[in-house]
């Protein structure tokens, strides 16, 4: 039976709205705009089917941990990483991104953290959206996305959510009470904490944990995100003319690393700034 239409909500969607701390100045809504609402025409979707250098890397990186994992002996090999990179097909990728890659699978295999965990759930990286948690908040219904890297259990039964970084990102606290929110639908009996790990430098974070108070904080901002999401669509449905009203632009230092700065009439070159 085909399910009605619901508004959505996720961590991606929510930093589409508000960055993290550090990032403000990289902001623009109408990157939202984009992605979000003119996701169909042909040179935004072409822009959207392309991978960044850094979306690349962290695919990449997820799936060479993945590919250590589906075959565990692999780890103590000592051509393992070679048979990755042939796997992931590396050679066919920028140089930037081949060196990158293999730094980071060396690095994984010298320090394998997953390698004596129970790993309930670690993901390839490149499938397609996970199954949304259906939340009624008030009289509001969304749909909810969490597209989590890894869960393992610890030996007292936590369940441990990780997430893979990869280049200078600081980690945002708010990514992972999204998760532990996910965790408590998926998992309602059992305790959960999660971390960030960067698979470049191997800082990990230390464990987050929440209150239930906490989830529902965040559960209540998600429903915001959601509903306000869905105005602006509709906003943009009734008049596509207001496009820049419902998502402002932000010219300056953000145009650099903008996907869109080849398809926005806003844009700023280097130049120029
Ligand atoms: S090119 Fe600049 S103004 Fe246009 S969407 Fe990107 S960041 Fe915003």
């Amino acid at each position: 039976m085909r399910q009605n239409w619901l508004p959505f909500a996720s961590y991606n969607l929510w930093l589409q709205y508000s960055p993290p701390i550090g990032k403000e100045h990289l902001h623009c809504d109408m990157k939202r705009g984009f992605t979000k609402a003119r996701s169909k025409e042909p040179a935004v979707a072409a822009i959207l089917v392309s991978d960044s250098i850094p979306q690349r890397i962290g695919l990449l990186a997820q799936r060479g941990v993945y590919e250590f994992h589906q075959n565990s002996p692999m780890l103590h090999q000592q051509d393992a990483v070679e048979k990755i990179v042939e796997i992931l097909e590396l050679r066919k990728e920028s140089d930037l991104v081949q060196q990158r890659v293999l730094q980071i699978l060396t690095n994984y295999q010298q320090n394998p953290i997953l390698a004596e965990k129970k790993i309930i759930q670690l993901s390839r990286g490149d499938e397609d959206f996970p199954e949304p948690i259906l939340i009624k908040q008030g009289n509001q219904s969304f749909n909810f996305y969490a597209a989590i890297d890894c869960i393992f259990a610890e030996e007292d039964n936590t369940l441990h959510i990780l997430d893979f970084k990869t280049g200078h990102s600081d980690f945002d606290r708010r990514q992972g009470y999204i998760y532990l929110l996910a965790a408590s639908y998926w998992y309602p009996n059992q305790k959960a904490v999660v971390s960030f790990y960067n698979l470049e430098n191997g800082n990990w974070s230390e464990p987050i944990s929440a209150t239930s108070n906490i989830l529902q904080a965040f559960q209540i901002e998600l429903a915001l995100i959601a509903q306000r999401h869905q105005e602006d669509l509709r906003r943009y449905r009734k008049n596509s003319a207001d496009f820049s009203k419902i998502f402002p632009q932000n010219p300056g230092v953000s145009c650099r690393y903008c996907s869109f700065n080849s398809i926005c009439e806003f844009t700023i070159s280097e130049a120029s700034t």
